[in-house]
Formats: structure tokens, C-alpha cells, sequence
């Protein structure tokens, strides 16, 4: 017999499987066989070790762009790309690089959705993305509000200005109380918009 295939291949190693003609990463060996997964992620497979055999540069490229594309489909959306001199971008890019190196992919998905919120909010105008920006929405109106500052009543939320003084006289009669702290609130919407140039 031939030594043992044990330890032929490091864990991560991309190796061809001539058993199924596929390229997948090496994970370990399950009893006598080779575990292996897709490059990028996915249901993992068993093989005999005999059928393995590094994976030629050709096989590797095309495995890391076939993994590239279906993320990218998953998501609909290319990975972030960190900006340069950005320490946070720096910062999350390496939490991703380092997820990515030790093959968790939902830790590489989160950092991804990091690094695009971060990436938003503070770098919208140059990457050209969508901004969320505020609007008033006047349909929805407004809303009068007012509280005693002598005690802890209230009026609670009101459509018209005359119902928060109607409350506010009989409150007064009731009570005495002379001080009041009054409120208006309005609505927003905010949804993304092109950023302006
Ligand atoms: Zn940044
Ligand atoms: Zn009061």
C-alpha cells in the first residue's frame, strides 16, 4: 500500500475532485474519505483522496470567479471596496479579510453590511451612492402637545392647536396650574436619493 493520504492536503487547499470533476476547497477527511466544499462556500461533498490533485491556476481562477459571481447574484451587489486613507473602512475591510480567511461567510457578510453602512453614511457623495435624506410630510400633518411642568399631566398628541388649549383651560380650572411646556411635532419621510452632484 501507498502512505497514508492523511494530511495530503492543508485545510483551504483548492483541489480538483477528478471523482466529480468539480474544484472545491479541502476541509479534512471523514473516516476514509476527503470532505471538500464548493471555493467561496457551500454544501460540502466527500471524495475518495485518491481522486485529488492540486488544483491548477487555471481551475483555481475559474473556481474564485464562479464563487465572485454567485455571491454577487446572492446580493445583488458588488463587495464594498474600502476607500483609501478611511481608517473604519480600513478597520471593517480587515474584519471582513479576516472572516474570509478563516471561511465564515455569514461574519463576511456582516462586515460587508457594515463597511456599506459605514460607506454611506460618510462616503455617499464620493462612491456616488444613494443617500437617505429627510422631507417633510406635510400630508401627514402635525401634531400639538402640551404638559403641566407642576405636575406630570399631559394632553397627550392632538391634531389642532385649539383641542391642546382646550385641554390646557381645563387643566387650569381644575388645578390651578400655570405652567405649561408646549410641543409641535411633524412627520418625514426619508428614502434614498441620488446624491447631488
Ligand atoms: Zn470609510
Ligand atoms: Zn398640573
Amino acid at each position: 500500500m501507498t502512505e497514508s493520504t492523511e494530511n495530503q492536503f492543508e485545510t483551504g487547499a483548492v483541489v480538483y475532485d477528478s471523482a466529480s470533476g468539480n474544484v472545491g476547497e479541502y476541509r479534512g477527511t471523514a473516516g476514509p474519505y476527503a470532505l471538500l466544499r464548493p471555493v467561496g462556500g457551500g454544501r460540502e461533498w466527500e471524495t475518495r483522496p485518491e481522486s485529488l490533485r492540486p488544483a491548477t491556476p487555471g481551475e483555481r481562477l475559474g473556481a474564485g470567479v464562479r464563487a465572485a459571481n454567485s455571491r454577487s447574484s446572492q446580493h445583488a451587489q458588488e463587495p464594498p471596496v474600502p476607500v483609501r486613507d478611511c481608517a473604519a473602512c480600513a478597520d471593517l475591510a480587515g474584519l471582513r479579510d479576516d472572516a474570509r480567511a478563516r471561511h465564515d461567510g455569514s461574519a463576511e457578510t456582516d462586515a460587508d453590511v457594515l463597511l456599506r453602512r459605514h460607506q454611506r453614511r460618510y462616503h455617499a457623495p464620493l462612491l456616488g451612492l444613494k443617500e437617505y435624506e429627510p422631507a417633510p410630510n406635510a400630508s401627514d400633518g402635525a401634531e400639538y402637545e402640551t404638559s403641566c411642568t407642576e405636575c406630570a399631566a399631559g394632553s397627550g398628541a392632538r391634531r389642532r392647536p385649539a383641542d391642546v388649549e382646550e385641554w390646557q383651560r381645563g387643566h387650569a380650572r381644575d388645578t390651578g396650574h400655570a405652567r405649561y411646556r408646549r410641543t409641535v411635532a411633524d412627520y418625514a419621510v426619508c428614502g434614498l436619493q441620488a446624491p447631488v452632484p
